[in-house]
């Protein structure tokens, strides 16, 4: 409101300068008989300053609302967050959360605090024109509005659905060029280790290719209707002297003649308004791509919360009949009902994509699954309370996060009271001394900073200590599938080992060498539990699924061992 006031008080200071000219004019050539114009250029100049207060004013309220409004988004959605389920939450990816809520609570900003004032600007400019225009000469009001409404025919047929549709796809241009150019970044080294030519990076080059055509087909299309745009815009003052020559009868009628002063004072705001208006509707569309972006983070589903929390008695895991789908089309595990007693070691292997991973992250509440129920200590994991749950279960990955922080920091993370020696300890439980001796800094390295990175080994190793330190009587274990060195292989295994002594530990196997003392083995295969037994019993079977598969394994083994012979 105060930005369209400062707009209307901005009007006022053209009456003013019409009437200084109308003055002027009225006593030419007795000049000194023109005694207020010296009143009205200070009341132009007053009106002028007003009006810029008001915007001001309009403006610091928008501000305040607009930083109040984008720190309640990224409050709202960081709070929302931590009540996602997990798997929920890497569904989402850690890069783009970041993003919507760092830079699209940037654009709502943005909007609130200049476009909504603009806006309000723009109408109540118009409406004030308008007004003015046709309470002056209502025949020169009209004639100065045709341009406008050729102007604004043009451009309506700019701004469309079309056009939304072209926005779209010239969004999806602009976000498929800015990911294969990470992509080509990430992969200079092996265009530089295999002396490959930038040409090997066909999906970049078609991105900018599918760009640049689209940008110039767009220009093209656009030439023709920005030039009858800008040609309508400007051509106010053609209408306007053949108007006020038509209406004064070749110059006989001064009245006339005067108003048209003020008509060719006031008509240049005109092709200003219709300009912003039309780059304000392209803000309209990216702040609403913005809204859409936030409201799909905070309509995504909490995780349930029990109202009367139970606490499981052991570490016992029991599966009912579970049926899990990511998409809803496809059941990535299905009809999975099997139990491990507390204590016990077990391994999921099986086929790539046959659910293993799934099913490790429904017993931790990644997920809830869409039909059965899974219980830890006797208690359907629905029940647990959602702390209480964490403490219970803890998993290694495959890619051990690790945040910018000490060593130290980053192993305390599972137990944040855990004094320095605790945490020690379980450094070195977790087979991690060559790890902090390596370093000058010991403990207190910052990794990811200065060039210190860590092997995928390490950093599991790292991960390690850190559910050691959690002391979790549940333990998920991702296995990984590939080592750079057998050393690193080693401690690894120890490290496990070391962690999985009094605990329920459930495995994903990757590969079968691991497996052998695990009290059972779970074969999924396809979503399906296909077996079940020991490793004895499995592969004695020569016709099951983990026969097979541990015949391959033996002799893929004795192939590398016969070649490195
Ligand atoms: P495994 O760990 O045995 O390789 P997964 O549990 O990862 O198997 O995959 C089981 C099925 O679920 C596969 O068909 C896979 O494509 C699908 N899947 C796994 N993760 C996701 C995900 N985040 N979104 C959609 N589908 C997934």
């Amino acid at each position: 409101m105060l930005a369209a006031a400062g707009v209307l008080l901005a009007l006022v200071p053209f009456w003013y300068i019409w009437r200084i000219l109308r003055e002027v004019i009225e006593v030419a050539p007795n000049y000194e008989n023109a005694v207020h114009v010296t009143h009205y250029g200070w009341m132009a100049v007053a009106f002028a300053f007003a009006a810029v207060l008001t915007y001001i004013a309009g403006l610091m309220c928008s501000h305040l609302a607009a930083f109040r409004i984008a720190t309640n988004l990224r409050l709202a959605m960081t709070k929302h967050i931590a009540t996602l389920p997990l798997g929920e939450i890497e569904q989402f990816g850690s890069g783009k959360l970041r993003r919507t809520i760092s830079e699209t609570t940037g654009a709502t900003e943005t909007y609130l605090a200049h476009q909504l004032p603009d806006k309000a600007r723009a109408v109540a400019t118009i409406a004030g024109l308008l007004t003015l225009l046709l309470a002056f000469d209502w025949r020169l009001g009209l004639l100065s509005l045709v341009p406008v409404a050729l102007a604004f025919a043009v451009m309506t047929s700019m701004t469309g659905k079309g056009m939304q549709e072209k926005m779209t796809q010239y969004q999806n241009a602009l976000a498929d060029m800015s990911g294969e150019a990470v992509e080509y970044v990430r992969g200079i080294p092996v265009v530089k280790t295999f002396g490959q030519t930038v040409f090997s990076f066909k999906k970049f080059k078609g991105a900018i290719d599918n760009y640049e055509r689209w940008v110039i087909a767009y220009t093209r299309q656009m030439r023709w209707p920005m030039t009858f745009y800008t040609l309508a815009v400007n051509s106010v003052f053609v209408f306007l002297i053949a108007g006020g020559f038509l209406f004064s009868r070749g110059g006989a009628d001064g009245g006339v003649l005067l108003n048209l002063l003020f008509y060719i004072i006031v008509t240049p705001v005109i092709s200003l308004t219709l300009t912003k208006l039309m780059f304000m509707s392209e803000n309209g569309m990216i702040v609403q791509d913005a809204i859409t972006r936030i409201d799909r983070v905070l309509q995504s589903p909490s995780l349930s919360q029990p109202r009367t929390p139970r606490h499981p008695k052991d570490s016992s895991v029991m599966l009912d009949q579970v049926t899990f789908s990511y998409d809803g089309t496809k059941n990535a595990v299905e009809n999975i009902s099997l139990s491990i007693g507390a204590g016990e070691t077990v391994a999921f292997v099986g086929p790539s994509g046959g659910g293993k991973s799934t099913l490790a992250a429904l017993i931790a509440r990644f997920f809830d699954p869409q039909s059965g129920s899974i219980s830890v200590g006797g208690v359907n994991v629905k029940n647990i309370e959602k702390n209480e749950l964490m403490n219970t279960v803890s998993f290694v990955f495959q890619n051990s996060h690790l945040v910018k922080g000490t060593i130290l920091d980053n192993v305390r993370m599972g137990k944040p009271d855990a004094a320095d020696e605790e945490v020690l300890a379980a450094l070195h439980a977790a087979q991690c001394t060559d790890i902090i001796e390596k370093f000058p800094d010991g403990v207190h390295t910052v990794i990811g900073s200065q060039g210190i990175y860590l092997s995928g080994g390490e950093a599991q190793r790292l991960a390690i200590a850190r559910a050691m330190l959690k002391n979790a009587p549940v333990l998920i274990l991702d296995e990984a599938t590939a080592f750079a060195d057998p050393d690193n292989e080693t401690k690894v295994q120890a490290a496990f080992n070391e962690l999985a002594k009094g605990r329920t530990v459930i495995m994903i196997a990757h590969r079968l060498s691991t497996i052998v003392n695990a009290d059972r083995i779970f074969v999924l295969n396809e979503g399906h539990l296909s077996e079940s037994g020991s490793f004895a019993e499995l592969s004695g079977k020569k016709d099951s699924l983990f026969g097979t598969m541990w015949q391959d394994y033996q002799q893929s083994v004795r192939w590398k061992v016969e070649k490195e012979v």
